[in-house]
Order: C-alpha cells, then structure tokens, then sequence
C-alpha cells in the first residue's frame, strides 16, 4: 500500500512527484512504457527538440533534457519510478487498485490512498512517415510553443475546426504567410473564429485538400496536397507544418469511474479534485485550455498539496 501513487512522468506527474518526495510520502511513479508511442516515459516533451518557454533557462533547453532533469530531481528525494503503465484502476474502494500487466489479474497489482492521474494528451497526427521524421523540425503541434521559431516564414496550418482557426490566427503574429488547408469546403469552427480567420490578410485557404506528405530532408520545405475531389496533386512551400486536427487526452482506464467531459479530459474542480475523494488529476489529462509544460508542471504541483492535505485529513478523522 502506497500514500501516493501517480500515473505519468510528464511535467505533471514528474512536478507531483517532486513535491509529494519532498512532503515525505514516498511516492510511486508509473512513468509509461517506452515501447508504446502513447504512454512515452517523459511524456510529450520527449517528442520535441527546443523547449523555449519553460521559465528558468535563458537559452531554452531541449525537450528531453528537461524531462531527463526533472527525473533525476524527482529521484533526488526519493520518488521511486518503476518504467511501467497501468493496465487497469478500480476507484471504486479506498485504498484504490491499480493493476500493472494483465489488467484480468483478481488482485491489483499495488493499491493506494491516494493516486494523481498525470497521463496527459495525445496529438492527434496525420499518419504520414515524414512528420514523426520531421517533428520538431518544422513541424509542429502547438503554435504557443513553437510559433516563435517562424518569424517571416511560411506556414502551413492542417485542420479545420476552432484551434486551427486560433493557431492560424496565432501565427499571423509571425509568418509572412498562413495556408490553412482543410479536407472540406466549409469549416467546422465556429462563425466568430472563421469571420476573423476570412478577414486577415494573411491567412489563405486551401479547400478539399489533404496533406499526403510533407517534404524536407533536415527541415520541412513544404507540403504535397491532393485534391479530395479530383485527386490531383500539389506541391506547396512551407517551413513550418502545424497540425491541428485535435488531441486525445489519455482517459480510456477511467471511462466509468471518474467524471469525464465531452472531449474527453477529466473533470476537476476546486483545484485538481475529480469526482473521486482520494483521485486528483494534473496536467493535459484535464486541460484542453492551455495545454503547456509549465501548467502541467504548476498542476501538478497543486495534485501533491491536495493529495497531501486529503492525506492528513484521513489521520485526522
Ligand atoms: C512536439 C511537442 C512540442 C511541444 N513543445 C512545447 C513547448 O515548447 N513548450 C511547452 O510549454 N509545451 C510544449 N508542448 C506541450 C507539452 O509537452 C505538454 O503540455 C506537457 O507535456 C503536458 O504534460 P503532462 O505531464 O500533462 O502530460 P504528458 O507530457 O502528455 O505526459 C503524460 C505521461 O503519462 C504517461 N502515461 C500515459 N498513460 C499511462 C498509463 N496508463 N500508466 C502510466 N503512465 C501513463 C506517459 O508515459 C507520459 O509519461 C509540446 C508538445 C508537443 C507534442
């Protein structure tokens, strides 16, 4: 029986981990397994080269440097961190269960007090060979982190819906040109978002079209089109690629158990508190708002102080 137990080694659950180590509970991390691409050890980050906003380093720090560093500072004070992902969690009893391995095993695997759910969000990606190729250089998931690397550059933004909109709009700030380039003819954001993407110069669309690769060797120079409807195709020059056609937050173990919106995240309220006393989630798992390495890490802060007073109240009572 642990006193916490935290799923993830994101920002998040490496930021609890750190916290919860030096409240003196001895946490549990289940970092994820390496050879699943959804359940990376060291989470998103990892998929990244420069990290240019994450406060503290002048000179910005690369992706896995950070994750590597704030492991060892984790481990510094003594969060022990088993390479492993969770099968399967009943949250139905306290002390809760959490199964490692076959998830039909009776007895979980090791049960705690309290459990800190950090297993972020997935971007959802277009499937082709160059862009996990490419991915960090020149393209890209998110406009807020990487947008700043684009300053008169032009920018290809895939997807049709309000966050492709708000990161086209994003990177006007910054590329001479941005080509949104959507499967449809009519968008699936809302009128307020397409009324301001149709009136910035800068943003140009191109209709009933699907990116079917993206070409570069070191960097991305540009994008092959096809046509949905006549299935011809085209080449468009580009330096920076950001697809924006949705994420998936990491929810599937608590389908049932745990209040879950619409899109997926986890409810939270009065901090990182989900619809279980005991159960506290941090980081991309509940956000689909700001989605960020130092709000997950600031979230996940918050998870081991609640985590640490619901402790106290348990000895309390
Ligand atoms: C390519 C890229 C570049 C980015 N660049 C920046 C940037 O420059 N600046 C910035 O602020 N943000 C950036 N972000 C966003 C940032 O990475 C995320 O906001 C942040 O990583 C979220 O942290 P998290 O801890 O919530 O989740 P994640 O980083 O998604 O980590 C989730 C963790 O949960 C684990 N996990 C999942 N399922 C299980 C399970 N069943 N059992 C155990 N563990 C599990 C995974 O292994 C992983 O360790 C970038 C994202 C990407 C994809």
């Amino acid at each position: 029986m642990r006193d916490v137990v935290i799923l993830g080694s994101g920002p998040a659950g490496l930021t609890a981990a750190i916290y919860a180590a030096r409240g003196e509970l001895r946490p549990l991390v289940l970092e994820g397994e390496p050879s699943s691409s959804s359940d990376q050890p060291g989470g998103q980050l990892m998929l990244t080269t420069e990290v240019e906003n994450f406060p503290g380093f002048t000179h910005g720090v690369l992706g896995p440097e950070l994750m590597v560093s704030m492991r060892s500072q984790a481990e510094r004070f003594g969060a022990e961190i088993l390479t492993e992902r969770a099968s399967r969690v009943d949250l139905s009893t306290s002390p809760f269960g959490v199964w490692i391995g076959d998830p039909g095993a009776h007895e979980p695997t090791l049960t705690a007090r309290t459990l800190i759910i950090a297993t972020g969000a997935r971007s959802l990606m277009l499937g082709l060979d160059n862009e996990t190729r490419l991915l960090g250089y020149g393209v890209s998931t998110c406009a807020t982190c990487d947008g700043f690397f684009f300053r008169g550059k032009q920018i290809v933004v895939v997807g049709g819906g309000d966050s492709a909109l708000e990161e086209a709009l994003f990177l006007t700030k910054f590329g001479d040109t941005v080509t949104v380039v959507h499967r449809r003819q009519d968008l699936r954001a809302s009128k307020i978002m397409q009324d301001r993407a149709f009136t910035n110069d800068k943003i140009k669309f191109r209709w009933d079209s699907t990116v079917v690769d993206i070409l570069g060797d070191e960097r991305v120079t540009g994008v092959k089109v096809r046509d949905v409807k006549t299935a011809e195709e085209a080449e468009l020059a580009a330096d920076g690629v950001f697809v924006a056609i949705g994420h998936a937050p990491s929810t599937d173990l608590f389908a049932g158990q745990l209040q879950i919106d619409p899109a997926g995240y986890l409810v939270t309220h009065e901090g990182t508190k989900t619809s279980v006393p005991g159960v506290f989630a941090c980081g991309d798992v509940q956000d689909h708002v700001y989605r960020q390495a130092v709000t997950a890490a600031g979230s996940g802060c918050m998870a081991a102080i609640d985590a640490e007073r619901y402790l106290s109240s348990l000895t309390e009572n």
